[in-house]
């Protein structure tokens, strides 16, 4: 692991893009979901070559040194992943047993500084004991989770219920969900350090991964390393106050005070003023900029429409539709803001829709429609706005707009050293091949 030592007293000790924490896994685990596709123990893809272990028939790894590395974990579950196929053990209880294992290996005295001289042990690491009791939906997946694995390990191997419900806490409130190079989310872990970083729905730091590694780099231009002023978003920040607010209250039990929750926003669920075209609330009465009343027949309409969007947006999850998004960013025209949450989401949809099904003119035009809301809403220093503009340049290469694509491009390339640095995978193999043909391309 890796700490940011020398505090030198310059104007701007921490500039943005510094790795303030760089560690690995206290436990992790890739997702079932891509067993096939990624290393059990690094989580990488090796170019989709991988080998199986000859002992589970289960995990795969990208050589023997992963395998070999992996053992150590791997070997305590092996069998036991064996004896249960063609069933596959839920992600969360196998986490839990590699926590149990470790544990009880000597893992409970594991210590990791995040500084120099503030450390943190698994123990630490809050539990949230009483909210979880009080909490019914996740009781009774943790029940589940404990009748699975007295089957999986045995029950003799396993803590009380008690300690069994602490480790489940802690890996409610404290798991990162390790992401790939290309954003899927593949793999679950425990960070001992980086379990320090309160949250803010506008983070001054974010977390990112390279394989298991996980770095925490700075935003923004910091004073000082300060950890009582480090956050990260521990959710997607692309909603509107309300549900992040809830969706942080139902996950990690608190209310979010941060400065982005306090004050109120205009775009977030605004209406589009039909006397103005200012973003208004259709709560009011009146149109705050021109002072128009805002008509029944105007609200009737928003929330027709709005609530047609977020059953649409509620229903999709992981698979977009071109069709419907389309319906939908139609009907918002002249009734919900260009801002407005919802129609910033469906026009992500429509994006992402676009590119499965090769559509790339349409696909370049959701793509730029997108720029204001992430950069509004996620900030321009931030890789989902980097990543955007990766895509769109890629999108642009594709349609020989060698110019477009060169801006895009260059600019993908100016957040993501910052978010993700130089030497990261996504930019060294992804963007900058990228980045090469544009250039070669517009001296064409
Ligand atoms: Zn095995
Ligand atoms: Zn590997
Ligand atoms: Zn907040
Ligand atoms: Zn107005």
């Amino acid at each position: 692991m890796r700490v940011v030592k020398d505090l030198k007293s310059s104007s701007v000790v921490i500039p943005k893009g510094t790795i303030i924490l760089e560690t690995r896994p206290f436990a992790h685990v890739l997702k079932s979901y891509y067993r096939y596709t990624h290393c059990d123990h690094c989580l990488k893809t090796n170019g989709g070559k991988l080998l199986k272990c000859s002992g589970c028939q289960y995990s795969h790894y990208c050589d023997r040194l992963c395998q070999k590395q992996s053992w150590v974990i791997h070997k305590s579950e092996c069998m036991n992943l064996k004896r249960i196929l063609p069933r596959v053990i839920p992600d969360a209880a196998r986490l839990m047993a590699r926590i149990v294992v470790k544990l009880e290996k000597g893992g409970a005295e594991e210590k990791e500084y995040y500084d120099k001289y503030c450390f943190r042990k698994f123990k630490d690491l809050m539990s949230h004991y009483s909210d979880i009791k009080n909490d019914p939906k996740r009781m009774e997946h943790f029940t589940c989770l404990h009748e699975v694995l007295k089957e999986y390990m045995g029950e003799e191997a396993l803590p009380n219920a008690a300690e069994l419900l602490g480790i489940y806490g802690r890996i409610c409130v404290n798991s990162y969900n390790i992401v790939d190079v290309d954003m899927n989310s593949v793999g679950v872990g425990i960070y001992l350090g980086p379990s320090i970083i309160d949250h803010s729905c506008k983070p001054n730091c974010v977390a990112i991964f390279e394989g298991t590694r996980i770095s925490i780099r700075a935003l923004v231009d910091m004073p000082q390393l300060d950890w009582a002023n480090i956050r990260i978003s521990y959710i997607d920040v692309l909603n509107t106050t309300n549900i992040r607010r809830s969706e942080l209250q139902s996950s990690y039990y608190f209310l979010c005070e941060c400065e982005k929750c306090k004050e109120p926003e205009k775009f977030e669920s605004a209406a589009i003023c039909p006397s103005c075209d200012e973003p208004c609330s259709i709560d009011q009465d009146s149109c705050k900029g021109c002072k128009k009343e805002i008509t029944s027949t105007f609200r009737n309409k928003f929330n027709e429409v709005s609530q047609f969007t977020a059953r649409y947006l509620e229903n999709i999850k992981n698979e977009a539709y071109l069709d419907v998004s389309k319906t939908c960013l139609k009907r918002h025209a002249n009734v919900l803001h260009p801002m407005n949450i919802q129609n910033v989401r469906v026009t992500e949809s429509a994006f992402d829709a676009s590119i499965n099904l090769g559509y790339w003119e349409d696909a370049e035009k959701f793509g730029i429609e997108l720029i204001p809301g992430y950069l509004h809403y996620y900030g321009e220093i931030h890789p989902s706005t980097g990543i955007l503009y990766s895509v769109l340049g890629k999108i642009q290469l594709n349609l020989s707009k060698a110019k477009l694509a060169l801006d895009s491009l260059s600019k993908a390339m100016k957040i993501l050293t910052i978010t993700h640095g130089e030497k990261h995978s996504l930019v060294r193999e992804n963007l900058r091949p990228l980045l090469s043909q544009a250039i070669v391309e517009n001296r064409k």
